[in-house]
This record gives structure tokens, sequence and C-alpha cells, in this order.
């Protein structure tokens, strides 16, 4: 088959905008008289205009020669086969051509088990998820090669499956999730076939890994037009699916509030405030808050039993539980700031204490429009104020952490860049549990 060459002049994909390291890698291969392309995301984020997140590169050289070529690069992954080349303390990612995998089993299920059967081009661009994301840049004459029509669908702004959808997502259904990833994200639209497809198999989601599908239900949520694929992730279906407990419990209601969270997170980020991930995670348990009588009830028996919800949700939601600790903590804040507005010692201490600003950032974008508590909220800015330095709470940049890093041991969850407010030295930011303190 002929693709589709977009001559260099016709489209905007420049050198400039690759990473050098990257570039570095990739005039090697060529040099060793190797097919070296940019690929993936990296290509479909040039021509929108964006800053790719990660620039994968795809060459005909096989692991082995990719080894032999760069000293310091090591194989990594087993159903699909990669070699990392390191720079510094970076490291590129070099895909070797592939071919469509057949059905280990032809009568049976349709999942595959191994992706390393090295192919060409143009079988790696149909194995490949959707048609946005299967064109190269062809780093020998720099134009861009499009087997599957996605120079096109970029232009109507639409995800279509590569080849029958249907099929495509009974391979792998975590398809379906990133489907709605890249629709939420771009604001494109599904493609008929496509939409309909992840309608009839949204019940095949149970049978994808619960780890893949944790990570792409979080970056949907952490990234751009987050509120966008949060819809899209009801719309259709998945929350239920996924998340069944934590839906009945949030009703329609909740799921609102949570979707205006996010709406809230969205607009922020228009103006260039970012939240951590943490705070992000927040919105999903806020609605807890809703039956909530500050008047008749105990802080410690609101608190008790919030923390409770969130735990049960939060487990089988798989946060980690470093995540949800940091949950716990930012919930049991917003109880803080409105059951004791008017102690004035309390006031004074939490206000002073590392958890208040990002408390204070889930506040905002929970309650910041709720007239009834326009009073509270004076309170406690006027005592935060009188600290005299700007509320932190916020990163540098969109938070990137992926949800798995926050296991292990050690700071691996922190964010490299906290901005304003105290920067406290260790981990104290997120993980110094029960800084609220009980009773008095
Ligand atoms: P992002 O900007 O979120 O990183 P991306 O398109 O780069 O988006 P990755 O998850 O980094 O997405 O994957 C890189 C590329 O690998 C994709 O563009 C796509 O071509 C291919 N790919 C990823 N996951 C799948 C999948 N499940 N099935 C088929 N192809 C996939
Ligand atoms: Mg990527």
């Amino acid at each position: 088959m002929t693709p589709l060459r977009i001559r260099r002049e016709d489209h905007p994909v420049s050198r400039k905008s690759i990473d050098p390291d990257t570039l570095r890698v990739m005039y090697k291969l060529k040099d060793a008289g190797y097919e070296t392309y940019l690929v993936g995301g990296a290509v479909r984020d040039l021509l929108l205009g964006r800053q790719p997140k990660d620039f994968d590169v795809a060459t005909d050289a096989r692991p082995n020669d990719l080894r032999r070529l760069f000293r310091n690069s090591r194989v990594v992954g087993r159903r699909f086969r990669l070699v990392h080349v390191f720079f510094g303390g970076k490291n590129v990612e070099v895909a070797t051509l592939r071919s469509l995998v057949e059905p280990p089993d032809p009568e049976g299920d349709l999942y595959c088990e191994d992706d390393n059967q090295w192919g060409d081009i143009e079988s790696d661009a149909f194995r490949r998820d959707f048609t946005i994301n299967a064109l190269y840049y062809d780093l020998r004459d720099f134009s861009v090669v499009d087997f599957t029509g996605g120079v096109h669908d970029l232009h109507e702004r639409v995800v279509r499956a590569i080849g029958n959808p249907g099929v495509r997502f009974q391979e792998d259904p975590v398809r379906m999730l990133r489907a709605l990833k890249f629709a939420g994200r771009f604001g494109f639209d599904l493609e008929t076939e496509t939409a309909q497809a992840i309608m009839e198999h949204a019940g095949d989601i149970h049978k994808a890994s619960r780890f893949r599908v944790t990570e792409e239900i979080f970056r949907i949520l952490s990234q751009t037009n987050r509120a966008a694929g949060f819809d899209l992730l009801w719309r259709g279906g998945f929350l239920h699916q996924l998340y069944g407990g934590w839906v009945r419990e949030l009703g329609d209601q909740g799921l609102e509030e949570t979707l205006s969270y996010y709406r809230a997170v969205d607009a922020a980020a228009e103006q260039d405030r970012f939240y951590p991930l943490e705070v992000l995670c927040a919105g999903l348990f806020v609605p807890l808050m809703d039956d909530l009588n500050v008047d008749r009830q105990h802080f410690n028996a609101a608190a008790a039993r919030l923390t409770a919800d969130i735990r049960k949700h939060s487990i089988a939601m798989d946060l980690p539980k470093r995540l949800t600790n940091s949950v716990v903590e930012l919930l049991r804040g917003q109880l803080y700031l409105l059951f004791f507005p008017n102690l004035q010692g309390r006031v004074r201490r939490f206000v002073e204490s590392p958890w208040f600003d990002p408390v204070w950032r889930v506040h905002e974008l929970a309650f910041g429009q709720t007239p009834e508590l326009a009073q509270v909220r004076a309170t406690w800015l006027a005592a935060r104020e009188k600290l005299g330095r700007p509320i932190g709470g916020l990163v540098e940049s969109p938070d990137r952490r992926d949800i798995f890093s926050f296991r292990g041991k050690t700071g691996g969850g922190r964010h490299p860049h906290g901005r304003g407010g105290d920067e406290p030295e260790d981990d104290a930011e997120f993980a110094e549990p029960e800084l609220v303190d009980a009773g008095e």
C-alpha cells in the first residue's frame, strides 16, 4: 500500500521542536543506515501545535542492533520489548517496527499476549490503536508518513480506531479508555463506528489489566480537559462498570459535583494554575461530605465516618495507600474549615500547618462558589493572609506523576517542584498523617 506522504514544506513538524537527545539518537540510527521515525503521540502533538510529553522513536534496527549501536542502552519490557538509550538522567525509547500479531489461538480469545513480531512501517502503523496515533515523521526526508488516514482525522478532529473497532477493543479493552482519553484531551469526537463499538464492548473493560485501567483513568483526571474526559467516562458507563460502589454512593448529584470540581480545575489551568495529583483525587470524594450537618454532628464522628468512607472506596478503586492518606487529610481538612472557624486558637494553628494550603485549594475548587460559606471562607482567609506569604498548594506545571509513583517506600510520589507557601524539606507536605488533631 502506498501511504500518504506529506512533504516537509506542507506540514509544521520541525526538528527544532524535537527533543535534542531524541534527535541525536535518530541521527545516529539514520547514519548507520537504518530507517528512523518519530512516531505516535509526538507526531500527533506536533501536528496539533502542542508540546509532546515524550518522543518515541521507531526503527527497523532490531534490539540487538540497537544494543550494539548504543553502548549505554538497555532492553526493557517482555510483552513489548523496547530499548532505552540513556543520556545523562534521561532515556530515549526506541522500538523496533512490528507487525500485526496473530491471536495466539484463532478460535479463542482475541487478547494478545505477545507483541514482538518484527515488521515494516506499514505493519507497524496498522497495529496501532487510533489513526491519529499512527503517524510517522521520517528523518530521511522530514516528511510525515500516513497509512491510516490519521492526518485527515486530525483535521476532522475525530478519534477513529484502526481496523474493525469491535475487534480492536476485544483484543485490548484498555483501548476504549484510551479513545476517551484522547477525545477528552483534544476535544475531538469519537468516529461513529468507534463510538458504537465502545458502547457495545464497555462491559469488557473488566477483562483488562486492573493496573492499566487505573493508570488510564488517572491519566484522564490529570490531563487537560479532564472534565470532558470524566464526562465521557461517566456517559460511556465506565464509572459504573469500574467503580460501582462509589457511583451508587455519590448518585447523579454527587457525580455532577465531581464533574464541576474538574471544571474548576480546568478553568484554573487556563490561567496556568496547576494542582498536585492529591488535590485532583480529592475531587472524587468531596461529594461524600454532602449529608454533613455541622450544627448537629461532632467533628470526630463526622471525620471518622468520612475517613472510613474514603478508605473503603479508594481500596475498591485501586488508589495507592499513600495517595489515599493524603486525600483523607485533604477531606478532613474540609471538615476542619467548616467546624472550627470560630475557634481562634485552632484557626491560628491550622493556617500555619503545611496542610492548610492544599486543603484550601480543595475548598476553593469544591466550595469556592457556595454563597452560604462566604463568611467561613472570609474568616480563614483573613487568618491565612496574616502570615504574609502567598498561598501554596499548587505546582509549577501540570502534575504528570503516574499514579503508581505513589507506590513504594520513599518520596517517589513527590512532585519535583512545589510552588508558593512553605516548602517542607521532607515528605511532610502530603505524607504526614493525622495533621488535623482530633478533639479539644
Ligand atoms: P500520550 O500523549 O498520552 O503519551 P501517546 O499517543 O504517546 O499519548 P502512549 O501511551 O505513550 O500514547 O503510546 C505511544 C503509542 O503507542 C501510541 O501513540 C500508539 O500508537 C501506540 N499504542 C499505545 N497503546 C496502544 C494500544 N493499547 N494498542 C495499540 N497501540 C497502542
Ligand atoms: Mg506517549
